[in-house]
Order: C-alpha cells, then structure tokens, then sequence
C-alpha cells in the first residue's frame, strides 16, 4: 500500500525558507501533479519525498512509515528527471538494469524483467545503443524504463517532458498515464504546465512561494480558483 504523507514539512537553505507548512496526504494508486511557478518549490518537495534532500522539519510517511532518515533506495520509490540523467557510456540495456545489477539481482531475473518493460516502452530496437544515439523522447523512455524496472510503489517525475517538443510532449503523456494505470503505482508529477496537470491529474496541488495555494480536481480548480493567484495560473472558466 503505497500511501504518501507529508505532515508540516520545512525546508530550509541556510537562513533561507523555501518550504513550510507542507500538509498532504496522498492515497494509494491516486495521481497527484504539483503545478506552480518556477522556484515555488516543487522539485525540492519531490527530492524529499524522493529523499535526495534532507527534510529540515515535519515528518514523511511512505505507507504509514516514517521516511525522514530512510535511503532513497529503500523507499520503494523511482524517480524520472527532466534531463535524463543517463550514464553516457552505457547502452540503453545497461542504463536500464545497471540499478538492479548494483542491487545484486540475478541475470536471469534482471532478463526477465527487462523484457516487458522494454515492451511496454517500444525500446526493443534500441537496447544496444548509447543516449547520445537517441532523441530526446527515446532518452526520456529509457529513464521512464529504468526506473519502472525498480517496480516502484511510487512514481516521482519532475518535469519529465520540458525539454521535448510538442507532439513528442503529447504522446509521451499519454504513455505515462497509461503506465500509472497498469503499474497501479501511486505517481506524483510536478510541472509548471497547466495542460499537463489538468489531463494527467487526480488532484492537482498548486503551490506558492513555498506552500501550497489550493488542491482538488483539476475541474474543482478550474471552477473555483480559491485566490487571484490560482485564477491567474489556471485560466478562468469564461
Ligand atoms: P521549482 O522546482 O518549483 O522550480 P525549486 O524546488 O527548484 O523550485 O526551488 C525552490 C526554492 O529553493 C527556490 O527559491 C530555489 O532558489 C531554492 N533552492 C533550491 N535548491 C537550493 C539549494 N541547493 N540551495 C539554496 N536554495 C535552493
Ligand atoms: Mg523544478
């Protein structure tokens, strides 16, 4: 049961607040999308959900269990980057199952689960070459693919397809709510786009400055934007 809660989460740099007064619960199998202004602070929240960043106050529960100190690896969470992030050296294969040989799974086993990941993700053409060889959407696939060969419980994507055009952002969408369905993951997906957040969302949570301005559905904010602020980002209804 993959439940996330955040329980007044802070953060701080130093002297300085990016994150206060986080207070989320998340069910299982929901998909929930912070949308907000660059800086406002959705990366660093989802790096310590993610626990790539310490979290200064408050407590994170992953399935009723307290994260706070725990290791990424062990959080039964997975993570897609807006750059990729793939290692320039290996081939499309070994990006995918360099995790699981690191973890000492078998051969045998990594095989069998590389194959319907590789499937599900149309990278069967590709697994013998490098990043550099790929598109920037074939990129983001192979670290969609490595990081659902983990079988997490949770999904954590930042920003996976800003740096892809239009069409590629369209269909790569669709893939990853598609997957979200299949994996019965619970996903949380931060973007500043509001197109992304309205068609891929159970519930949105927008966030300001470091906390959070307003969530529910996305029909819910778009209907009854709470502030200026949440009117202005969404577009009002006319
Ligand atoms: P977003 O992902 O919404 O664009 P971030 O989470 O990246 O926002 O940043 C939130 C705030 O925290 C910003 O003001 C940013 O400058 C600050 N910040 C992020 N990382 C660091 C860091 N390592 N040191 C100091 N300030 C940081
Ligand atoms: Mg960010």
């Amino acid at each position: 049961m993959a439940t996330v809660e955040c329980r007044g989460i802070r953060k701080v740099y130093g002297a300085l607040e990016v994150m206060r007064d986080f207070d989320l619960k998340i069910d299982d199998h929901e998909f929930v999308v912070f949308l907000g202004p660059s800086g406002c602070g959705k990366s660093t929240m989802l790096r310590m959900i993610a626990g790539l960043e310490e979290i200064s106050g408050g407590d994170l529960l992953i399935g009723g269990e307290r994260m706070n100190e725990r290791d990424p690896g062990d959080r039964g969470i997975a993570m897609v980057f807006q750059n990729y992030a793939l290692y320039p050296h290996m081939s499309v294969r070994e990006n995918i199952t360099f995790g699981l040989e690191r973890a000492g799974i078998q051969k045998s086993a990594i095989e069998q689960r590389l194959a319907p990941v590789v499937e599900a993700l149309g990278l069967g053409v590709y697994l013998a070459r490098k990043p550099t060889e790929l598109s920037g959407g074939q990129q983001q696939r192979v670290a969609i693919a490595r990081a659902m060969i983990k079988t997490p419980e949770v999904f954590l994507f930042d920003e996976p397809l800003s740096n892809l055009d239009a069409k590629l952002r369209g269909s790569l969408r669709v893939e990853i709510a598609r997957l979200h369905r299949d994996l019965k993951t619970t996903s949380i997906y931060v973007t500043h786009d509001q197109l992304e957040a309205m068609t891929l969302a159970d519930r949105i949570v927008l966030m300001k400055d470091g906390r959070i301005e307003q969530m529910g559905t996305p029909e819910e904010i778009y209907q009854t934007p709470a502030t200026v602020f949440a009117a202005g980002f969404i577009g009002t209804p006319n």
